[in-house]
């Protein structure tokens, strides 16, 4: 393992840089607290700094853009905010941490230009890693994304008004997703590698009331086609190998989500899910100091906004626990 350099101190650490974590981190720097936000890395998984908002196109959900914003340059819009009022930005990804009740906590990360491994330590965290939604492993999945492809019907069901889709799962994501999109599609055909669905009873029961959702029994997405834009898909039965094309101009993946809490096993309480535990109605974690904000601790809302809400609620909770704790609120603790 890399030689630890240098030691950090801080009052705070943020982990992550999507809605939460840089909502976070304009109302910590707002207060003195002077964050590092450890913004994540570019990586072959596509993870990306900025969160799940980079791999979308137009956003028309987010209050305040009557007009759409590209999810892009909103992301880059709440990090210049964050920026211009302090909080301190690096463009890596936290290895490994060790939270303590009573803290300090610890965060590792890789130094972006060196690639020397760093150490952290902090009074309060906000973790703010989000969650990430299962994709099937197709070629062209991750380019198509925003183009035709979409993980998010509540995000881009309208842009698909009057059109064909296909919608792949079979749980009560999927289900949920193709009767919400039966409001603007001419069709809905869910695409389910099994001949009976995991969704719950009430959810088949809607699906299948439903005239315009469709059935693609035992079938899974062989190829996405399209360059530019989504133009269909092949379709392979899993039990006779034959294949057809499914003429959509849409295709939403509702095959789940896993949240980005891979570093926080064994540090804070998880659910079976691996989603992040807070306690009822703030941020606070099993450990005292560590606060959960965005999709890592939501499996239900999952929306930007929901995400800044929380990030914003995080750092209340930091500051107050902060106060409370009589500690380094106003002493400005700065980097090395
Ligand atoms: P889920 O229940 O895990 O269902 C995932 C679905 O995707 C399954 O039907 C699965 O097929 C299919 N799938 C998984 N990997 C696949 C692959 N590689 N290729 C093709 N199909 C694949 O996930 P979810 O629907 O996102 O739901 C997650 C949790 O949230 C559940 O507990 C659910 O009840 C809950 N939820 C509740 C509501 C609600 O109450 N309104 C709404 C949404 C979600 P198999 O069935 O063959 O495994």
């Amino acid at each position: 393992m890399s030689e630890v350099l240098k030691q950090n101190v801080r009052d705070v650490v943020i982990i992550g840089s999507g809605p939460a974590g840089l909502t976070a981190a304009v109302y910590c720097a707002r207060a003195n607290l002077v964050p590092l936000v450890l913004e994540g890395e570019l990586s072959s998984t596509g993870d990306q700094p900025g969160g799940q908002l980079m791999l979308t196109t137009e956003v028309e959900n987010y209050p305040g853009f009557p007009e759409g914003v590209l999810g892009p340059v909103l992301m880059a819009q709440m990090r210049a905010q964050a920026e211009r009022f302090g909080a301190d930005m690096v463009a890596a990804k936290a290895t490994r941490v060790k939270f303590q009740t009573g803290g300090p906590h610890t965060v590792w990360y890789r130094h972006p230009s060196s690639g020397e491994e760093r150490e952290v330590e902090a009074d309060a965290v906000i973790v703010a890693t989000g969650a990430r939604s299962l994709m099937l492993g197709l070629a062209k999945e991750r380019e198509l994304l925003g183009h035709g492809l979409s993980t998010c019907a509540t995000c881009d069901g309208f842009f698909f008004r009057g059109q064909h889709i296909a919608v792949i799962g079979g749980g009560d994501s999927a289900l949920e997703e193709a009767v919400f999109l039966s409001r603007f599609a001419e069709s809905v055909t869910v695409v389910h590698r099994r001949g009976e669905l995991r969704a719950s009873k009430i959810m088949q029961g809607r699906a299948f009331a439903n005239p315009k959702v469709k059935f693609a029994w035992h079938s899974v997405v062989a190829e996405v086609l399209g360059e530019a834009r989504v133009e269909g898909l092949r379709l392979r039965h899993v039990q006779t190998g034959d294949e057809r094309l499914l003429d959509v101009r849409g295709v939403f993946i509702a095959i789940g989500h896993v949240p980005n809490t891979d570093i926080l096993r064994d540090q804070v309480a998880l659910d079976p899910q691996g989603y992040v535990l807070t306690e009822g109605g703030t941020t606070a974690t099993s450990v005292e100091g560590v606060f959960a904000a965005g999709d890592l601790s939501d499996h239900r809302y999952r929306q930007a906004v929901t995400a800044a809400g929380s990030g914003c609620m995080a750092a209340l909770d930091v500051e107050r626990w902060l106060e409370e704790r009589h500690s380094a609120v106003g002493r400005h603790r700065q980097p090395e």
